[in-house]
């Protein structure tokens, strides 16, 4: 037979921070990138000399793809030589060392718990640099058939969930959808990238997204091609302004004008 006690909230607290020191003690959490052992079982997945090796995207930056610049406007070399149809785009992070490896064993090796250090960088960032008031919804980039098959989850759209509970927007599902799996994007320029990924979007409901505005969320932007044409989706239906939403910004030397 099951009792119920009724317990007052603090002392339900004082509970879990007892409970947490106890196996903190039995089992102390190792760091999930250099494994060394630390602190109380909080919940932290990586110690804090390893979350502080973070590159984190600080202002300034492009305020139209969000690549680290010089100033915050849309003129970095990158936006001189594209042209995108989203409003503006922010990362939170610079896709390289720790942050890169734990987004290769999220997607890769389902390390899902890896999702609770993601959305905490995310809500931080957007909180300190984005203009989030006026949008009304959420939407995750979607994730191709057979990859979905094969990993079972859309990383895009965990951490789109998670955005949506934080800040309190309500997260649009099953509308913004993959039409067709081109090639895999990450060895192509972006040329190559665009006509791949090319009509490969779709709505199933167009007249939803009609003067709404967007933060269209993805794990990595490389040539912002995929997000883009998401964009032009959403922008042929009539939404309203789209602002893309990555955990981190590939910063890698660009291909070369004339070349693309
Ligand atoms: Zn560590
Ligand atoms: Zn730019």
């Amino acid at each position: 037979m099951v009792i119920y006690l009724p317990m007052k909230i603090s002392a339900a607290k004082n509970c879990s921070v007892v409970l947490n020191k106890i196996l903190g003690l039995v089992y102390p959490p190792r760091c999930h990138y250099c494994g060394s052992a630390f602190g109380l079982f909080d919940g932290r997945i990586l110690c804090p000399e390893c979350r502080n090796k973070i590159l984190l995207n600080n202002p300034p930056f492009c305020s139209k793809c969000g690549r680290p610049t010089d100033t915050s406007v849309a003129d970095c070399p990158h936006c001189r030589d594209h042209s995108y149809v989203f409003d503006g785009a922010y990362s939170c992070c610079i896709y390289e060392g720790i942050i890169k490896e734990c987004i290769h064993n999220f997607k890769y090796s389902s390390r899902l718990r890896l999702q609770e250090l993601f959305s905490e960088l995310m809500c931080e960032f957007a909180e300190k640099h984005m203009p989030i008031n006026g949008i009304d919804w959420i939407v995750a980039v979607p994730l191709n058939r057979s990859k979905f098959r094969e990993r079972t989850f859309n990383q895009s759209e965990i951490l789109g969930v998670n955005l949506s509970n934080i800040l309190g927007i309500p997260l649009m599902r099953n509308n913004l959808v993959r039409l067709k799996s081109g090639e895999p994007q990450i060895s192509l320029r972006y040329r190559e990238r665009q006509n791949n990924i090319r009509d490969s979007f779709g709505l199933l409901r167009p007249s939803d997204v009609k003067d709404k505005a967007f933060l269209l969320v993805d794990d990595v932007f490389t040539t912002g091609a995929t997000a883009n044409e998401c964009a032009k989706v959403l922008k042929k239906s009539g939404a309203g302004n789209i602002t893309v939403f990555t955990l981190a910004k590939s910063v890698s030397p660009l291909p070369l004008r004339g070349l693309l």
